[in-house]
């Protein structure tokens, strides 16, 4: 009874929040959880197949997202928490949610996005059979602490489920950390050597054994890459599904395991590694029974996440929340031959993090090259950024905090595509500059 009422309370209250035109994507399921607190366990027998939990600092959205495509697309149901609410409440609230009245949900599979603080939360009530873990990144400190806190967290997690899948980026060394000593791991990985090889800032690519610094062989972004540790031996691990023949030209295309050929019309290096980790799983998990890229094809990816809008010539808009973010999103900027203009803009509230010190982090010299047009910083950190590039001997063409004079520069300007890379605060303002530009030039612009 105390678990119909609470499905019933979780559905008013969806239902409210409707009308109200709010999103409620956690509220609906804290009202039943404080209801029926064990609502989670009660109704995990409605998902009859496996369930995939993944977590980590950038991709987790997406990876999630199309592990649940992939698995819709081959004729399944799936139950998941695809607005990206990842707490223990998003997840009892998509579970009241797909309730009928009765209390009840049918379900083939489960896919749920989990923060990595409430890994632990969350496996107390269900556990899961395939943990994936896209990266382990530094995030904005002040919010989440060191790196090593939230992997004891992880541990955690990972020690109470005896039977788990674990399905790891073994080109991260802190991540491929938590395969050590454990069974049923599968590694998935890059494996040649993809963009030009450059020194960047070494901050966080440190052996997760002994601490030294790490060696490359080849590097990818951040401390992505194959890794090896002069100093204690730890490498690498072995990887079980690796891509090759990568090729960033129109889209992206690679093998995996010199067999599997990929093609998907996605932007983004980083993205290879979601695509990588959703396979890894699902060939881990043995649900895989048709064509992989067949499956993703028609994916949407979240707003911001190098959208493009068209005056001319593209202007790309790119959230990054985090170090590895920027450098996720440098990396694009590299892969595109064209001329370009760059704009770079940093805020500093609450919700960014107002520990701002791993600008030095990360990899801003790299978006800079012989074809590079104008560079502009903006946001309310753009002296810091300016200070960054002069470290690196680069000009900054300007600073400004008008946002929307510096995209004019840049579309007036004789380049050919224009980046502009932002973090949080930053990006909903910025949107809207550009739509309202758009508007005014009205049948001039086309956005896809
Ligand atoms: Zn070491």
């Amino acid at each position: 009874m105390r678990l119909i009422i609470a499905v019933w309370a979780a559905k008013l209250a969806a239902l409210a929040g409707k009308i109200m035109g709010k999103k409620s994507s956690s509220t609906p399921g804290e009202i039943a959880l404080k209801i029926c607190p064990d609502l989670i366990q009660r109704l995990k027998h409605n998902i009859t197949g496996k369930v995939f939990v993944t977590c980590g600092t950038n991709g987790k959205t997406t990876t999630n997202n199309l592990i649940c495509t992939a698995l819709e697309k081959s004729g399944h149901k799936v139950i998941c928490n695809r607005v990206g609410a990842n707490m223990l409440s998003g997840v009892a609230n998509v579970f009241a949610l797909e309730c009928n009245i009765f209390g009840k949900f049918k379900a083939d599979y489960g896919c749920f996005e989990i923060d990595e603080a409430f890994a632990v939360k969350v496996f107390d009530k269900i556990t899961p059979d395939v943990m994936i873990i896209t990266n382990l990144f530094r995030d904005q400190l002040d919010r989440y602490g060191e790196i090593e806190t939230t992997a004891s967290l992880i541990n955690s997690a990972i020690d109470k489920c005896k039977t788990l899948t674990l399905v790891l980026n073994g080109d991260d060394p802190i991540c491929a950390s938590f395969g050590k000593n454990r069974d049923n791991v599968h590694y998935f990985g890059i494996s040649e050597q993809v963009m030009e090889q450059t020194e960047g800032a070494k901050e966080g690519r440190f052996c997760a054994v002994c601490k030294n610094e790490l060696s490359y062989n080849y590097h990818h972004y951040s401390q992505l890459g194959d890794y090896y540790c002069t100093f204690c031996g730890n490498k690498r691990p072995e990887i079980d599904f690796e891509a090759k023949d990568v090729d960033l030209t129109g889209g992206l295309k690679f093998t995996v395991n010199n067999s599997e050929k990929i093609s998907l019309n996605y932007k983004g290096f980083y993205n290879i590694y979601n695509i990588l980790a959703v396979y890894a799983a699902l060939k881990s998990a043995d649900v895989l029974k048709s064509s992989f890229s067949g499956l993703l094809s028609d994916y949407k990816p979240q707003i911001g996440r190098m959208e493009e809008f068209y005056f001319g010539k593209p202007v790309i808009l790119n959230l990054a929340k985090n170090p590895a973010g920027f450098n996720q999103a440098i990396m694009t900027v590299c892969e595109d031959k064209r001329k370009k203009d760059i704009i770079f803009a940093v805020n500093d509230f609450p919700s960014d993090g107002q520990d701002i010190s791993w600008l030095w982090d990360v990899d801003f010299e790299k978006a800079v090259s012989n074809n590079s047009g104008l560079l502009i910083t903006s946001g309310k950190r753009k002296y810091d950024l300016t200070l960054r590039f002069k470290y690196s001997d680069i000009n900054v063409y300007m600073y400004t905090d008008n946002m929307r004079e510096a995209i004019k520069k840049c579309i007036e300007s004789d380049s050919e595509v224009v980046y502009v890379l932002v973090n949080y605060t930053v990006l909903f303002p910025t949107q809207n500059i550009l739509l309202d530009m758009k508007k005014e030039i009205k049948g001039d612009g086309k956005n896809e």
